[in-house]
């Protein structure tokens, strides 16, 4: 019996192809699993809690931790040095904070802009579509951040062709606003465990499976 479900593991990275990076997201997980899947060679991990972060960073420092949750502003110092992107950027608040606890570290933290893009959904975190000109504006104006591209989840729902027009309405604003801010906005982040292929096949170019790779 192994830690990990690897035939998963290798389903999900057969979908993803050259066109997705999958980030393998590791809350609630424990170290063995996470090193079960370090040992496979994948290094990029996702988490939504600072504490569990910290309590990881004794992991091998070539892995790459992303922070896909709500962050709190209070939390920002204490993860900075230790995340090498924040997926979940959704206030300019939190923007200025990052950029302020990253200037005192000396680093560059590589970001995505959340967006909220299924709009029945009750659990509503991310960014309006209609704010995202301004938000991205105001973003790149911050030295110590650098804005690489977004972050979208679909809906809570298993109509896949509900899921498919959202994720396709994910693909166009991305497309939107790489032509209007260029090469620099390069990462679409959307498509979980239930939905990754959909995802993929809707141009996402980074998948965040959790639950289906861990037993
Ligand atoms: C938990 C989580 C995931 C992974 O979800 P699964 O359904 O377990 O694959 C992806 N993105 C975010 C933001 C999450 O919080």
């Amino acid at each position: 019996m192994t830690l990990i479900p690897i035939e998963h593991y290798e389903q999900v990275k057969r979908t993803a192809g050259s066109t997705a990076e999958l980030l393998v997201v590791s809350k609630m997980r424990s170290k063995e699993e996470i090193m079960a899947y370090y040992d496979l060679g994948q290094r990029a991990f996702g988490e939504n809690h600072a504490q569990e972060i910290l309590a990881k960073k004794d992991l091998p420092s070539d892995i790459q931790w992303h922070f896909i949750g709500h962050l709190q502003r209070n939390k920002v110092k204490s993860i900075a040095p230790y995340v090498s992107m924040v997926e979940s950027l959704d206030n300019l608040a939190l923007a200025r904070v990052i950029d302020k606890e990253c200037a005192k570290i000396g680093r560059i933290m590589p970001c995505l802009a959340e967006f909220h893009l299924a709009v029945q959904d009750e659990n509503k975190t991310g960014l309006a579509e209609e704010d995202a000109l301004t938000f991205i504006e105001e973003v790149m104006k911050l030295p110590n951040i650098r804005l690489e591209g977004m972050m979208a989840m679909g809906p809570h729902t298993d109509d896949r062709e509900e899921i498919r027009r959202v994720f396709t309405h994910g693909r166009e604003l991305f497309e939107k606003l790489r032509n209007t801010f260029g090469e620099q906005f390069h990462i679409l982040s959307m498509g979980m465990s239930d939905d990754y292929d959909i995802a993929v096949e809707c141009g996402s170019t980074e998948i965040r499976v959790g639950s289906y790779l861990f037993y």
